[in-house]
């Protein structure tokens, strides 16, 4: 039966539903925040009869649930860019921020580590992860937004020296304010195994922690220690955490970093399948280019550039393979590499960033040539892999593109000109598998009674153009999206509309 008074019919696109089934041709009627039905066919009775306060003819465009970003880094970009542009351009309706241990509570360190992305603004205070939301839900951008617990931040708040180990009083600190996220509705808790200050926790302290994470049914994302020759370990300590507590994992940005490493994630992803055999609902996802990015004190830190030094978390690395993102006091250098900055200043590229780091700390951001192009046809193309950009939303350099351009770059390079996957499984690791992931209710399909976060795009056309060179381009290709049931990109400009929303783990 149709629904005769909807708000919005979308007429003749065809449905990618984030099944993973093939797309069919059909209407879909939206009432208030949610869809009000879905016919396919094209003589349905039904759909004829509805009257809509909007009709949008649809015909050659593809119809998905709006896509789930489920590794970013926007925790406060939604509060500064509330329209959420480089986002919602791509088609993104739900945004998870909070990942590689990089939170928004405690508001003090916190606001330290976000500095490093946003350091022109003043940023704001909240009481935990509960007054976050609070904030989120006063001033909503045009995204969804659902939450994980970072687990450095956590660190930084509750130990007095944050590079040692938990006192007993220390580590129950983390749990109490974990487990206090969590009833506030956060999906789960991040680390970053790299960084200052993760890097110096052991599995015994994480495994604390996702106990409290299982109990509640959330999940653990982790940047892992080391996504270079250490990959398969890390790839185990994760388990490891899954198999003691029950917890969900997700590997985060599944790689594996220099030349010397490249091929071993045909042995990671043997790892998650065993894993899963064993009952371990264990993930991943992956932004679709060979180069990574991050800042550029965790590439010191880690060591990194050292030729004689033992290779840290993210491989060894030369300074022709890393570039300057983000340097707001010396701009000069964005774009440039290592080793240009280098040549100017007459010392070697390990001084240049040592240099960097020490004028500038965390605000300094790198992008670095690590990851073979097989690799990341391999990661994709594997069942285990979601969609996550992780881009960093410096919105003043130049960011790594993938800020702009994952989710189109993956359906327009990835899908339509490689083949690597088809578009219909590439929609489900966008939407419903994410959704299913971290508990996101009724969101994540096209189906009658889901909540109308909708993306129209043209199958034929769609491509990312944000390039390293020049990186703040909305793709091409998207004409349409709706969050909430409301439209926040009409024939490809954003309306200013904001009806996002926090996203709360569903029991
Ligand atoms: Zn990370």
């Amino acid at each position: 039966m149709g629904t005769p008074h909807v708000d919005v019919a979308i007429r003749g696109a065809r449905i990618y539903d984030g099944s993973g089934g093939e797309g069919r041709v059909g209407d879909v009627a939206v009432a208030g925040d949610r869809i009000a039905a879905v016919s396919l066919g094209s003589d349905d009775e039904g759909s004829r009869a509805w009257r809509a306060g909007r009709e949008i003819d649809a015909r050659g465009l593809a119809l998905a649930p709006g896509f789930i970003d489920v590794h970013s880094h926007d925790d406060l970009a939604v509060l500064l860019y509330p329209e959420m542009r480089f986002k919602v351009m791509q088609g993104v309706t739900t945004d998870v921020v909070g990942n590689c241990g990089f939170g928004v509570a405690p508001a003090g360190p916190a606001s330290a580590v976000f500095r490093a992305f946003h350091p022109a603004h003043q940023l704001g205070g909240w009481d935990g992860y509960r007054g976050y939301m609070e904030v989120v839900e006063r001033e909503p951008p045009s995204v969804n937004v659902a939450v994980l617990a970072g687990h450095g931040t956590l660190r930084l708040g509750a130990m007095a020296q944050p590079r040692g180990q938990p006192s007993a009083g220390e580590l129950m600190q983390m749990q109490a304010w974990l487990e206090a996220a969590l009833e506030a509705g956060a999906l789960g808790f991040s680390t970053g195994l790299i960084y200052d200050p993760g890097r110096a926790a052991r599995a015994e302290e994480i495994v604390a922690l996702a106990h409290v994470a299982a109990a509640a049914g959330g999940l653990y994302a982790t940047h892992m220690r080391n996504e270079a020759s250490g990959l398969l370990d890390s790839i185990r300590e994760t388990l490891l955490v899954g198999e003691a507590t029950g917890v969900a994992v997700q590997v985060s940005h599944h790689k594996a970093a220099g030349r010397e490493n490249w091929g071993r994630v045909r042995d990671s992803l043997r790892l998650l399948e065993a894993a899963r055999a064993g009952g371990l609902d264990a993930t991943a996802d992956q932004y679709p280019y060979t180069s990574a990015s991050t800042v550029l004190a965790a590439i010191v830190e880690n060591d990194a550039l050292n030729p004689r030094g033992n290779a840290g978390g993210l491989g060894r690395v030369d300074g022709t393979n890393v570039s300057l993102a983000s340097a707001p006091r010396h701009p000069k250098y964005e774009g440039k590499t290592l080793a240009d900055v280098a040549a100017v200043r007459g010392i070697s590229a390990e001084a240049a960033a040592q240099w960097l780091v020490d004028s500038e700390g965390l605000a300094v951001t790198a992008i670095i040539e690590v990851m073979d192009e097989h690799d990341v046809r391999t990661v994709l193309a594997h069942p285990t892999t979601m969609v996550g950009s992780d881009g960093i939303p410096t919105l003043d350099g130049k960011p790594h593109p993938r800020l702009y351009g994952t989710f189109a770059r993956v359906l327009g390079y990835y899908v339509r000109e490689a083949g690597v996957l088809s578009l219909a499984e590439a929609v489900h690791r966008m939407t419903a598998l994410p959704a299913a992931k971290f508990r996101l209710r009724d969101r994540g399909a096209v189906h009658t009674g889901a909540f109308a976060d909708l993306v129209l795009f043209d199958p034929a056309t769609i491509r990312d153009t944000a390039t390293y060179a020049d990186p703040h381009h909305h793709p091409l290709g998207i004409a349409h999206v709706f969050v909430n049931g409301v439209q926040v990109v009409r024939d490809g400009v954003h309306t200013g509309a904001r009806p996002g929303r926090v996203l709360r783990r569903a029991g």
